[in-house]
């Protein structure tokens, strides 16, 4: 199903947008006082368009500006909303300096020639609002937890909770409509960070790609970690083939290959959890 191409609200003052390239979502949280925007989409010239777009909201332009992680479809847009507060977690930050221009170029192999013009044309964000742990974010008569949960889809994902509208924005951490993408993941450790969103008891989840969704997803994709990193586990430990794990594995074939080579990757750095 291809993406919608207008506004839901999938709670009260919150709004998701899904977009393509990649079926991404973007959020606006709207307070008395403030206005959220996480996310910003692939590049400035996709931004400029989410500008637009905002614009039919009935609620002011952006006060500040979050982003789930580092991955440039989630952040490169972020410079087209300069002199607001750019949260992040810090592990966020760093990646975006240390790897953000290396990324682009290898984006570009990815993109056809316009993309590829307006992705050069996309300055790397430097979040200037470091999240270590949680920070609360007051929009007025309603307020925003920021939340570091655990490793997952990256060392970095930002969970953004909305304690009374009981919706829960879940980055990357949960794809729907499509696999999970662990090439800088940590699949040893993504059950159990999914376990800390489901314990937030949110009744709107909103993925990083794909149509907003429930709870019971949560429950479904913690379960189907889990048993990946349990194949993991046994394949990394020489217990079990690679040929079994795929054939085992809950997620398709390109999927799990990546998953085993991440969890053998981590695993040399640390010992992997129960
Ligand atoms: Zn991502």
């Amino acid at each position: 199903m291809p993406p919608v191409t207008a506004w839901q609200e999938v709670a009260e003052r919150i709004w998701v947008r899904r977009y393509d390239p990649f079926d991404v979502n973007v959020t606006v949280v709207a307070g008395d006082h403030g206005v959220l925007l996480v996310d910003t989409r692939t590049s400035l010239h996709e931004a400029a368009e989410l500008r637009r777009h905002l614009a039919e909201l009935p609620v002011p332009a952006p006060t500040a500006v979050a982003l789930t992680h580092a991955h440039l479809d989630h952040c490169l847009g972020a410079t087209a909303f300069p002199g607001i507060p750019l949260f992040a977690s810090r592990g966020c930050r760093e990646t975006l300096t240390r790897h953000g221009v290396a990324e682009k170029e290898r984006w570009l192999t990815w993109l056809d020639e316009e993309q590829q013009v307006h992705l050069r044309a996309s300055p790397i964000p430097i979040p200037d609002h470091l999240i270590e742990g949680r920070h609360r974010v007051d929009l007025g008569n309603r307020d925003v937890e920021l939340l570091l949960l655990g490793h997952g889809h990256t060392d970095h994902d930002l969970v953004l909770h909305v304690p009374d509208a009981a919706t829960v924005l879940a980055g990357d951490l949960v794809e729907v409509g499509a696999p999970p993408a662990f090439e800088d993941a940590y699949p040893f450790e993504w059950p159990a960070t999914l376990a800390r969103v489901e314990a937030l008891d949110a009744e709107v989840v909103v993925p990083g790609h794909g149509a907003p969704t429930t709870q019971a997803l949560l429950a479904i994709r913690r379960q189907q970690h889990a048993h990946l990193a349990a194949l993991c586990r046994e394949a990394v430990g020489g217990v079990r083939s690679s040929a079994s794990a795929l054939v085992m594995s809950p997620f398709p074939e390109r999927t799990t290959r990546v998953a085993l080579d991440r969890a053998a990757a981590t695993t040399s750095r640390s010992t992997p959890g129960a």
